[in-house]
């Protein structure tokens, strides 16, 4: 066995073997050691290997699906080894033989089926990036809904596709250099390197072709070398993983990256659109959006809300089929009622094409179709927009498969096949007959038992059932003595002796047994031999199902949308190819849900007017304590434009948006400790890509650039970095600061004008009104806003004080830093005793060499420390 064991795990050397022995996946030696460290469970050993003993650990098969969810998460690949024949056809090859055994599959974060590994409400996506001579593309595929797509790519482009579509894996050609990796790395994706081979051109067409038996590539539209190789990839890693069974998969669809906005890597991490800064869906747009009744609804609206349309035609059709639900209440209700029992078809559809459906998957087929028939009648009476309209037209068309799974199938099937009871009464009169020979056998021995009772006059006696004997007789200890002397020694054969029963069998009862097995096991075969004929009925219909299950998805979206929008007041945006930008009354959906539900205040909606006339730019320069709103005002902003062009309806009173192009969000020096960069470093990485990139279609929001530097270095950069928005960029942008300074701008560029979020001084606290107006913030509050957050109050006195100076000697110029400190009453004499003035300190002699800016949080951390000791 171990033979055999070490001969298969040979070819998975990166994976776990899970190694099937009976009920349970064993694995063993390293294997053993990672999973049970993994997976919290009992290391043990077994045997010996080269003299050492091996070690080991196991799942039962029962419940490995949670133990394999486990692994996957944490990073692992799992190759499921299967025993391919059973102990007893084992031993007839042979004494001694070891039972076949193979790899069926290759379980990787990609590569996933089943509804317990998956979340529902969120694709999978598997990818595969490929370059040939010049040219890159990527594809991805979902396995568990058959969607696939390709489009060209550049390398440079990679990083905000990967943000775009999340997949949990990527493959690349294993000869990429370093770098490449170091790119991907930030995603959270598992990165598979396969061999070079399985990326080439030619053998991809074939491969391609094979898959959806057509002759010929050009039957689903052009597709470039890199394009063809990267789906190539795809598929050849589809066969190792799925050992040869391939899913059902969608033609290929060509996206570019024209057609919807572009939103780069920090951009969605910083609006928070599909995951939130935590990484859980709550708190991300997506989940406040999300209204819909079913997964498929559910997914679609990810996809949307990750890629707004940049085609006017889309977002209108898309907005009137929105416009045409609120109109319609008690139609949407009845439709969404319908949507509620649709099961998820597409995950259904692929796990019957990989063989890992069961009679759940049928019904969900059946029940999915029926609900999509009901739902098509429902609508048929009203004047549907375009969207709509196309959509109810392809829920129909699967009249035959219902009435054959209607009629095949019990109303609630069990999870699996294998101990049948799925197939209805009525569908097939051999099944029939068959259930109906084991269960008159089960009455049979039921009277059995009767007539022994009254032969031997032991009234307790009683027929049994066991897996190991079998059916058989069973009385207590008592009683044997009278079982086993004649007469009824004749009738009754003794089989076992337990601590207080004795139990025997009749020739009569094993008869029966032998009876009721086999029309047991004929039964379980029939059904078994109908569940393949009613999925092969299913397969053939997939393309059509398919089409259902998007059109079913598409309505479920549109109505959910349209349900938000009346709960949560939102309006229908006017979407133009203009270059206006005009919101009146917006709010930010999340802080407003969050607002809600933790103290019960209300949302202050503002206005926002970036409309520029053809190539001007048009920026708003915001100004305003902290804690005033500026963030979320800039944020809501950029989310009402990119729900507009997703084709949803806005959280404002009215919005009128000339279509963006790229969008563009920046927040000033956030840690990332994790890169190890300076957050300064990070923050004017990032402000260049917009810079670079940013074009008089784009909207760039800018939240405190420069504030990871010293002041006058931030001012400038500030100061610049606006000048060129304004100037080459042109870009309709919201730019918040707390450089005051800044506020002088708006005399000298055009189309730049500043706006304030007011608050409101009483008492000498600070009140937030939240309220966004035009005209520059008179100071910054600063030291309230410290109080409120509770420094000591002897901190805030100081404060004041120095504040104080520090004002006066701006208004009266020319105060250097020195006359200022000179001065300043000292905090606390004592505590402070100045050095003699020509002898420097050991602590400053370090702190003159210090360049922070080079300095990344970890280094600036250790350097307090030694100076600390210094002192
Ligand atoms: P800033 O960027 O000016 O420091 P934020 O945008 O982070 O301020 O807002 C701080 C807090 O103020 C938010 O968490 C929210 O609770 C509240 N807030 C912001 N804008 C509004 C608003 N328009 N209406 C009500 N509360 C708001």
């Amino acid at each position: 066995m171990m033979a055999q064991y070490l001969e298969l795990k040979a070819g998975y050397t990166d994976a776990l073997l899970f190694y099937r022995m009976g009920d349970f996946y064993e694995m063993f030696f390293d294997d053993a050691v990672a999973a049970a460290e993994a997976l919290d469970i009992a290391l043990t050993k077994r045997g010996k290997h080269a003299g050492k003993d091996i070690p080991m650990c196991g799942v039962p098969v029962h419940a490995a699906e949670g133990y394999l969810l486990t692994l996957i998460r944490k990073g692992f690949r799992v190759a499921v080894c299967e025993q391919m024949e059973s102990p007893a056809e084992a031993k007839k090859r042979g004494y001694k033989s070891v039972v076949k055994r193979d790899v069926v599959r290759l379980v990787t974060p990609g590569t996933l089926t089943e509804e317990a590994l998956l979340e529902p409400r969120r694709h999978n996506y598997l990818a595969a990036f490929a370059e040939v001579r010049d040219a890159s593309a990527l594809a991805w595929v979902d396995i568990s809904t058959g969607a696939f797509h390709v489009m060209p790519l550049a390398t440079v482009r990679l990083s905000p596709e990967l943000a775009r579509l999340s997949p949990s894996e990527l493959i690349v050609s294993e000869a990429k250099e370093p770098e490449f990796f170091e790119l991907v790395s930030d995603f959270g994706l598992a990165l598979t390197g396969i061999a070079r081979s399985a990326f080439d051109s030619a053998a991809a067409e074939k491969r391609i072709c094979d898959l959806f038996n057509i002759a010929t590539l050009d039957a689903f539209g052009g597709f470039s070398r890199a394009e063809i190789s990267a789906m190539g990839a795809l598929i050849d890693y589809l066969e190792i993983t799925q050992k040869g069974k391939l899913p059902l998969l969608r033609p290929p669809q060509k996206e570019s990256e024209t057609r919807s906005v572009q939103i780069d890597a920090a951009t969605r991490r910083n609006l928070e659109l599909t995951h939130s800064m935590t990484g859980g869906r709550a708190g991300s747009l997506l989940s406040i959006m999300d209204r819909t009744c079913t997964a498929g609804g559910a997914r679609l609206l990810e996809r949307r809300i990750a890629s707004p349309s940049r085609s006017l035609e889309t977002v209108i059709k898309r907005l009137d089929a929105i416009s045409f639900c609120t109109e319609q209440r008690r139609l949407v209700q009845d439709v969404r009622d319908h949507l509620r029992k649709v099961p998820d078809l597409d995950r259904a559809l692929s796990r019957l094409s990989l063989d890992r459906g069961g009679p759940r998957d049928l019904a969900a087929i059946r029940n999915g179709l029926a609900e999509a028939e009901l739902l098509s009648s429902q609508l048929a009476s009203f004047e549907l927009p375009d969207l709509l309209n196309t959509a109810a037209k392809s829920l129909t068309g699967h009249t035959d498969l219902i009435t054959l799974l209607d009629s095949a199938l019990v109303a609630e099937p069990p999870l699996l096949s294998r101990d049948g009871g799925f197939i209805a009464e009525g569908y097939n009169d051999d099944l029939d007959e068959s259930r109906k020979l084991r269960d008159e056998g089960r009455s049979v021995i039921a009277e059995m038992q009767q007539s022994f009772v009254s032969v031997t006059g032991i009234s307790t006696l009683k027929i049994k059932h066991n897996n190991v004997l079998g059916y058989f007789v069973e009385t207590t200890a008592t009683h044997a003595d009278k079982m086993l002397a004649p007469p009824l020694s004749e009738t009754f054969i003794h089989r076992q002796t337990t601590a207080n029963q004795v139990r025997f069998t009749t020739v009569e009862l094993s008869e029966m047994e032998t009876k009721i097995l086999n029309a047991g096991n004929h039964a379980l075969e029939i059904e078994k031999r109908l569940f393949e004929s009613l999925k092969t009925a299913i397969l053939e219909s997939a393309a059509q199902i398919g089409v259902t299950a998007s059109a079913l998805a598409e309505i479920d979206l549109a109505a959910g949308l349209a349900d938000l929008a009346l709960a949560e007041n939102w309006t229908r945006p006017k979407v133009d190819n203009s270059r206006a930008f005009d919101i009146k009354a917006g709010r930010h959906p999340v802080v407003e849900r969050a607002l809600a539900q933790q103290s019960g205040d209300p949302f202050i909606a503002n206005d926002c007017d970036l409309s520029a006339s053809n190539t001007d730019a048009n920026i708003w320069l915001l100004t305003g304590p902290n804690m005033a709103g500026k963030s979320t005002f800039l944020r809501q902003n950029a989310l009402i434009a990119l729900m507009a062009q997703m084709g949803s309806f806005v959280p404002a009173a009215s919005a009128h948006i000339g279509m963006i192009s790229q969008l563009f969000s920046r927040v000033g020096a956030s840690d990332d400790l994790a890169r190890g960069r300076s957050t300064f470093m990070v923050e004017m990485v990032e402000t260049a890509a917009i810079l670079n990139q940013a074009d008089d279609r784009a909207l760039v929001i800018l939240d405190e650039i420069g504030r990871g530097t010293a002041t006058y270095d931030g001012l400038s950069i500030a100061w610049a970095t606006l000048e060129h928005l304004h100037d080459v960029n042109r870009s309709r942008a919201l730019f918040a600061t707390h450089y005051h300074e800044m506020t002088a701008l708006s005399g000298k560029l055009d189309g730049v004008d500043n706006a304030t979020v007011a608050v409101k001084e009483w008492e000498g606290e600070v009140i937030f009104l939240h309220e966004v107006r035009k005209g520059a913030a008179d100071r910054s509050y600063g030291v309230q806003v410290a109080q409120l957050a509770g420094l000591p109050d002897a901190v805030i006195a100081r404060a004041r004080v120095v504040l104080d100076a520090l004002e006066k000697g701006e208004r009266e110029g020319g105060a250097t830093q020195k006359t200022l400190i000179d001065d300043l009453p000292l905090f606390s004499v004592s505590a402070t005793p100045a050095p003699a003035p020509s002898q420097k300190s050991e602590v400053e002699e370090q702190l003159k060499a210090v360049m922070p800016d080079e300095l990344t949080p970890r280094e600036a951390l250790d350097l307090l420390y030694k100076l600390k000791e210094a002192v």
